[in-house]
């Protein structure tokens, strides 16, 4: 919408996908859609174009897919709304995620070259980088960590965070590798640290640290916290860690 990019062949039955088609519609109820990122738009406009989507795609698109690749990636329950992914997939997901988005990347940006004119295709890949998630503000998540669970020290170095001290929000596991805010995987850190750290992993005695924090937060009656911790399990960030640092991410500590 935003840019104006053509996702059917002109020679095609249909010049609009489905998908494209229920955009449309719900920008033409409400203009201003077209000019906000998808986090930016309202819970009932969200909920009700992914209703819309979701309906479209178990009818077109989980079965196809499914046969697609002889049922290896993936089995479903339609009336259940599952995926149930094949843990080795998964395992190989994670693993090469860096590659598999690149050459995601690649395969979409050669695909819209086929089908837009050349004027919309400028700088193409930025177009669509920017459709995956962004950082969100992270203030909230800095109030949370200060009076509940860190005693305004930072998480790495131990160092207290007084007014002088600039005090970051940091992704534990880098924002490069799992891109979600999720309060499991924040930490509050020095200007030092943070910089320091930047896109690396902490070492196995951070992990330790920062799992034993997570069994402590989880409890908390905050429904941000409560929300985040939907999608946690106790070995969830030792497996991304593992990963992270499999997909050559190098390892750091604080000394
Ligand atoms: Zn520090």
């Amino acid at each position: 919408m935003k840019y104006n990019l053509k996702q059917m062949r002109k020679d095609g039955k249909s010049e609009f996908s489905r998908v494209e088609r229920i955009i449309k519609s719900a920008v033409s109820d409400n203009t201003l859609l077209s000019s906000l990122g998808f986090e930016a738009v309202g819970q009932n406009e969200k909920t009700s174009v992914i209703k819309q989507i979701t309906a479209e795609c178990k009818r077109y698109v989980i079965g196809a897919l499914y046969d697609d690749f002889d049922g290896i990636i993936y089995s479903f329950d339609l009336k259940e709304d599952k995926l149930i992914i094949n843990p080795c997939i998964y395992n190989f997901m994670l693993k090469y995620k860096a590659e598999l988005e690149k050459l995601n990347y690649y395969a979409w940006a050669r695909f819209m070259e086929q089908i837009n004119d050349d004027n919309v295709l400028i700088r193409v890949i930025d177009k669509l980088e920017l459709a995956t998630p962004k950082r969100e503000d992270l203030s909230i998540y800095r109030e949370i960590l200060r009076k509940e669970f860190e005693e305004n020290t930072c998480f790495y170095c131990g160092k207290k965070l007084g007014k002088s001290v600039r005090v970051h929000v940091d992704h534990f596991i880098p924002w490069s590798f799992i891109k979600d805010d999720k309060i499991w995987n924040f930490v509050l850190s020095c200007e030092r640290c943070n910089e320091r750290k930047n896109n690396k992993v902490p070492n196995s005695d951070l992990l330790i640290k920062i799992e034993k924090r997570n069994n402590i937060i989880q409890v908390i009656d905050n429904s941000i916290v409560q929300n985040d911790f939907e999608v946690y399990s106790p070995d969830l960030l030792s497996r991304m860690w593992k990963y992270a640092k499999i997909s050559g991410m190098k390892e750091w500590s604080y000394k």
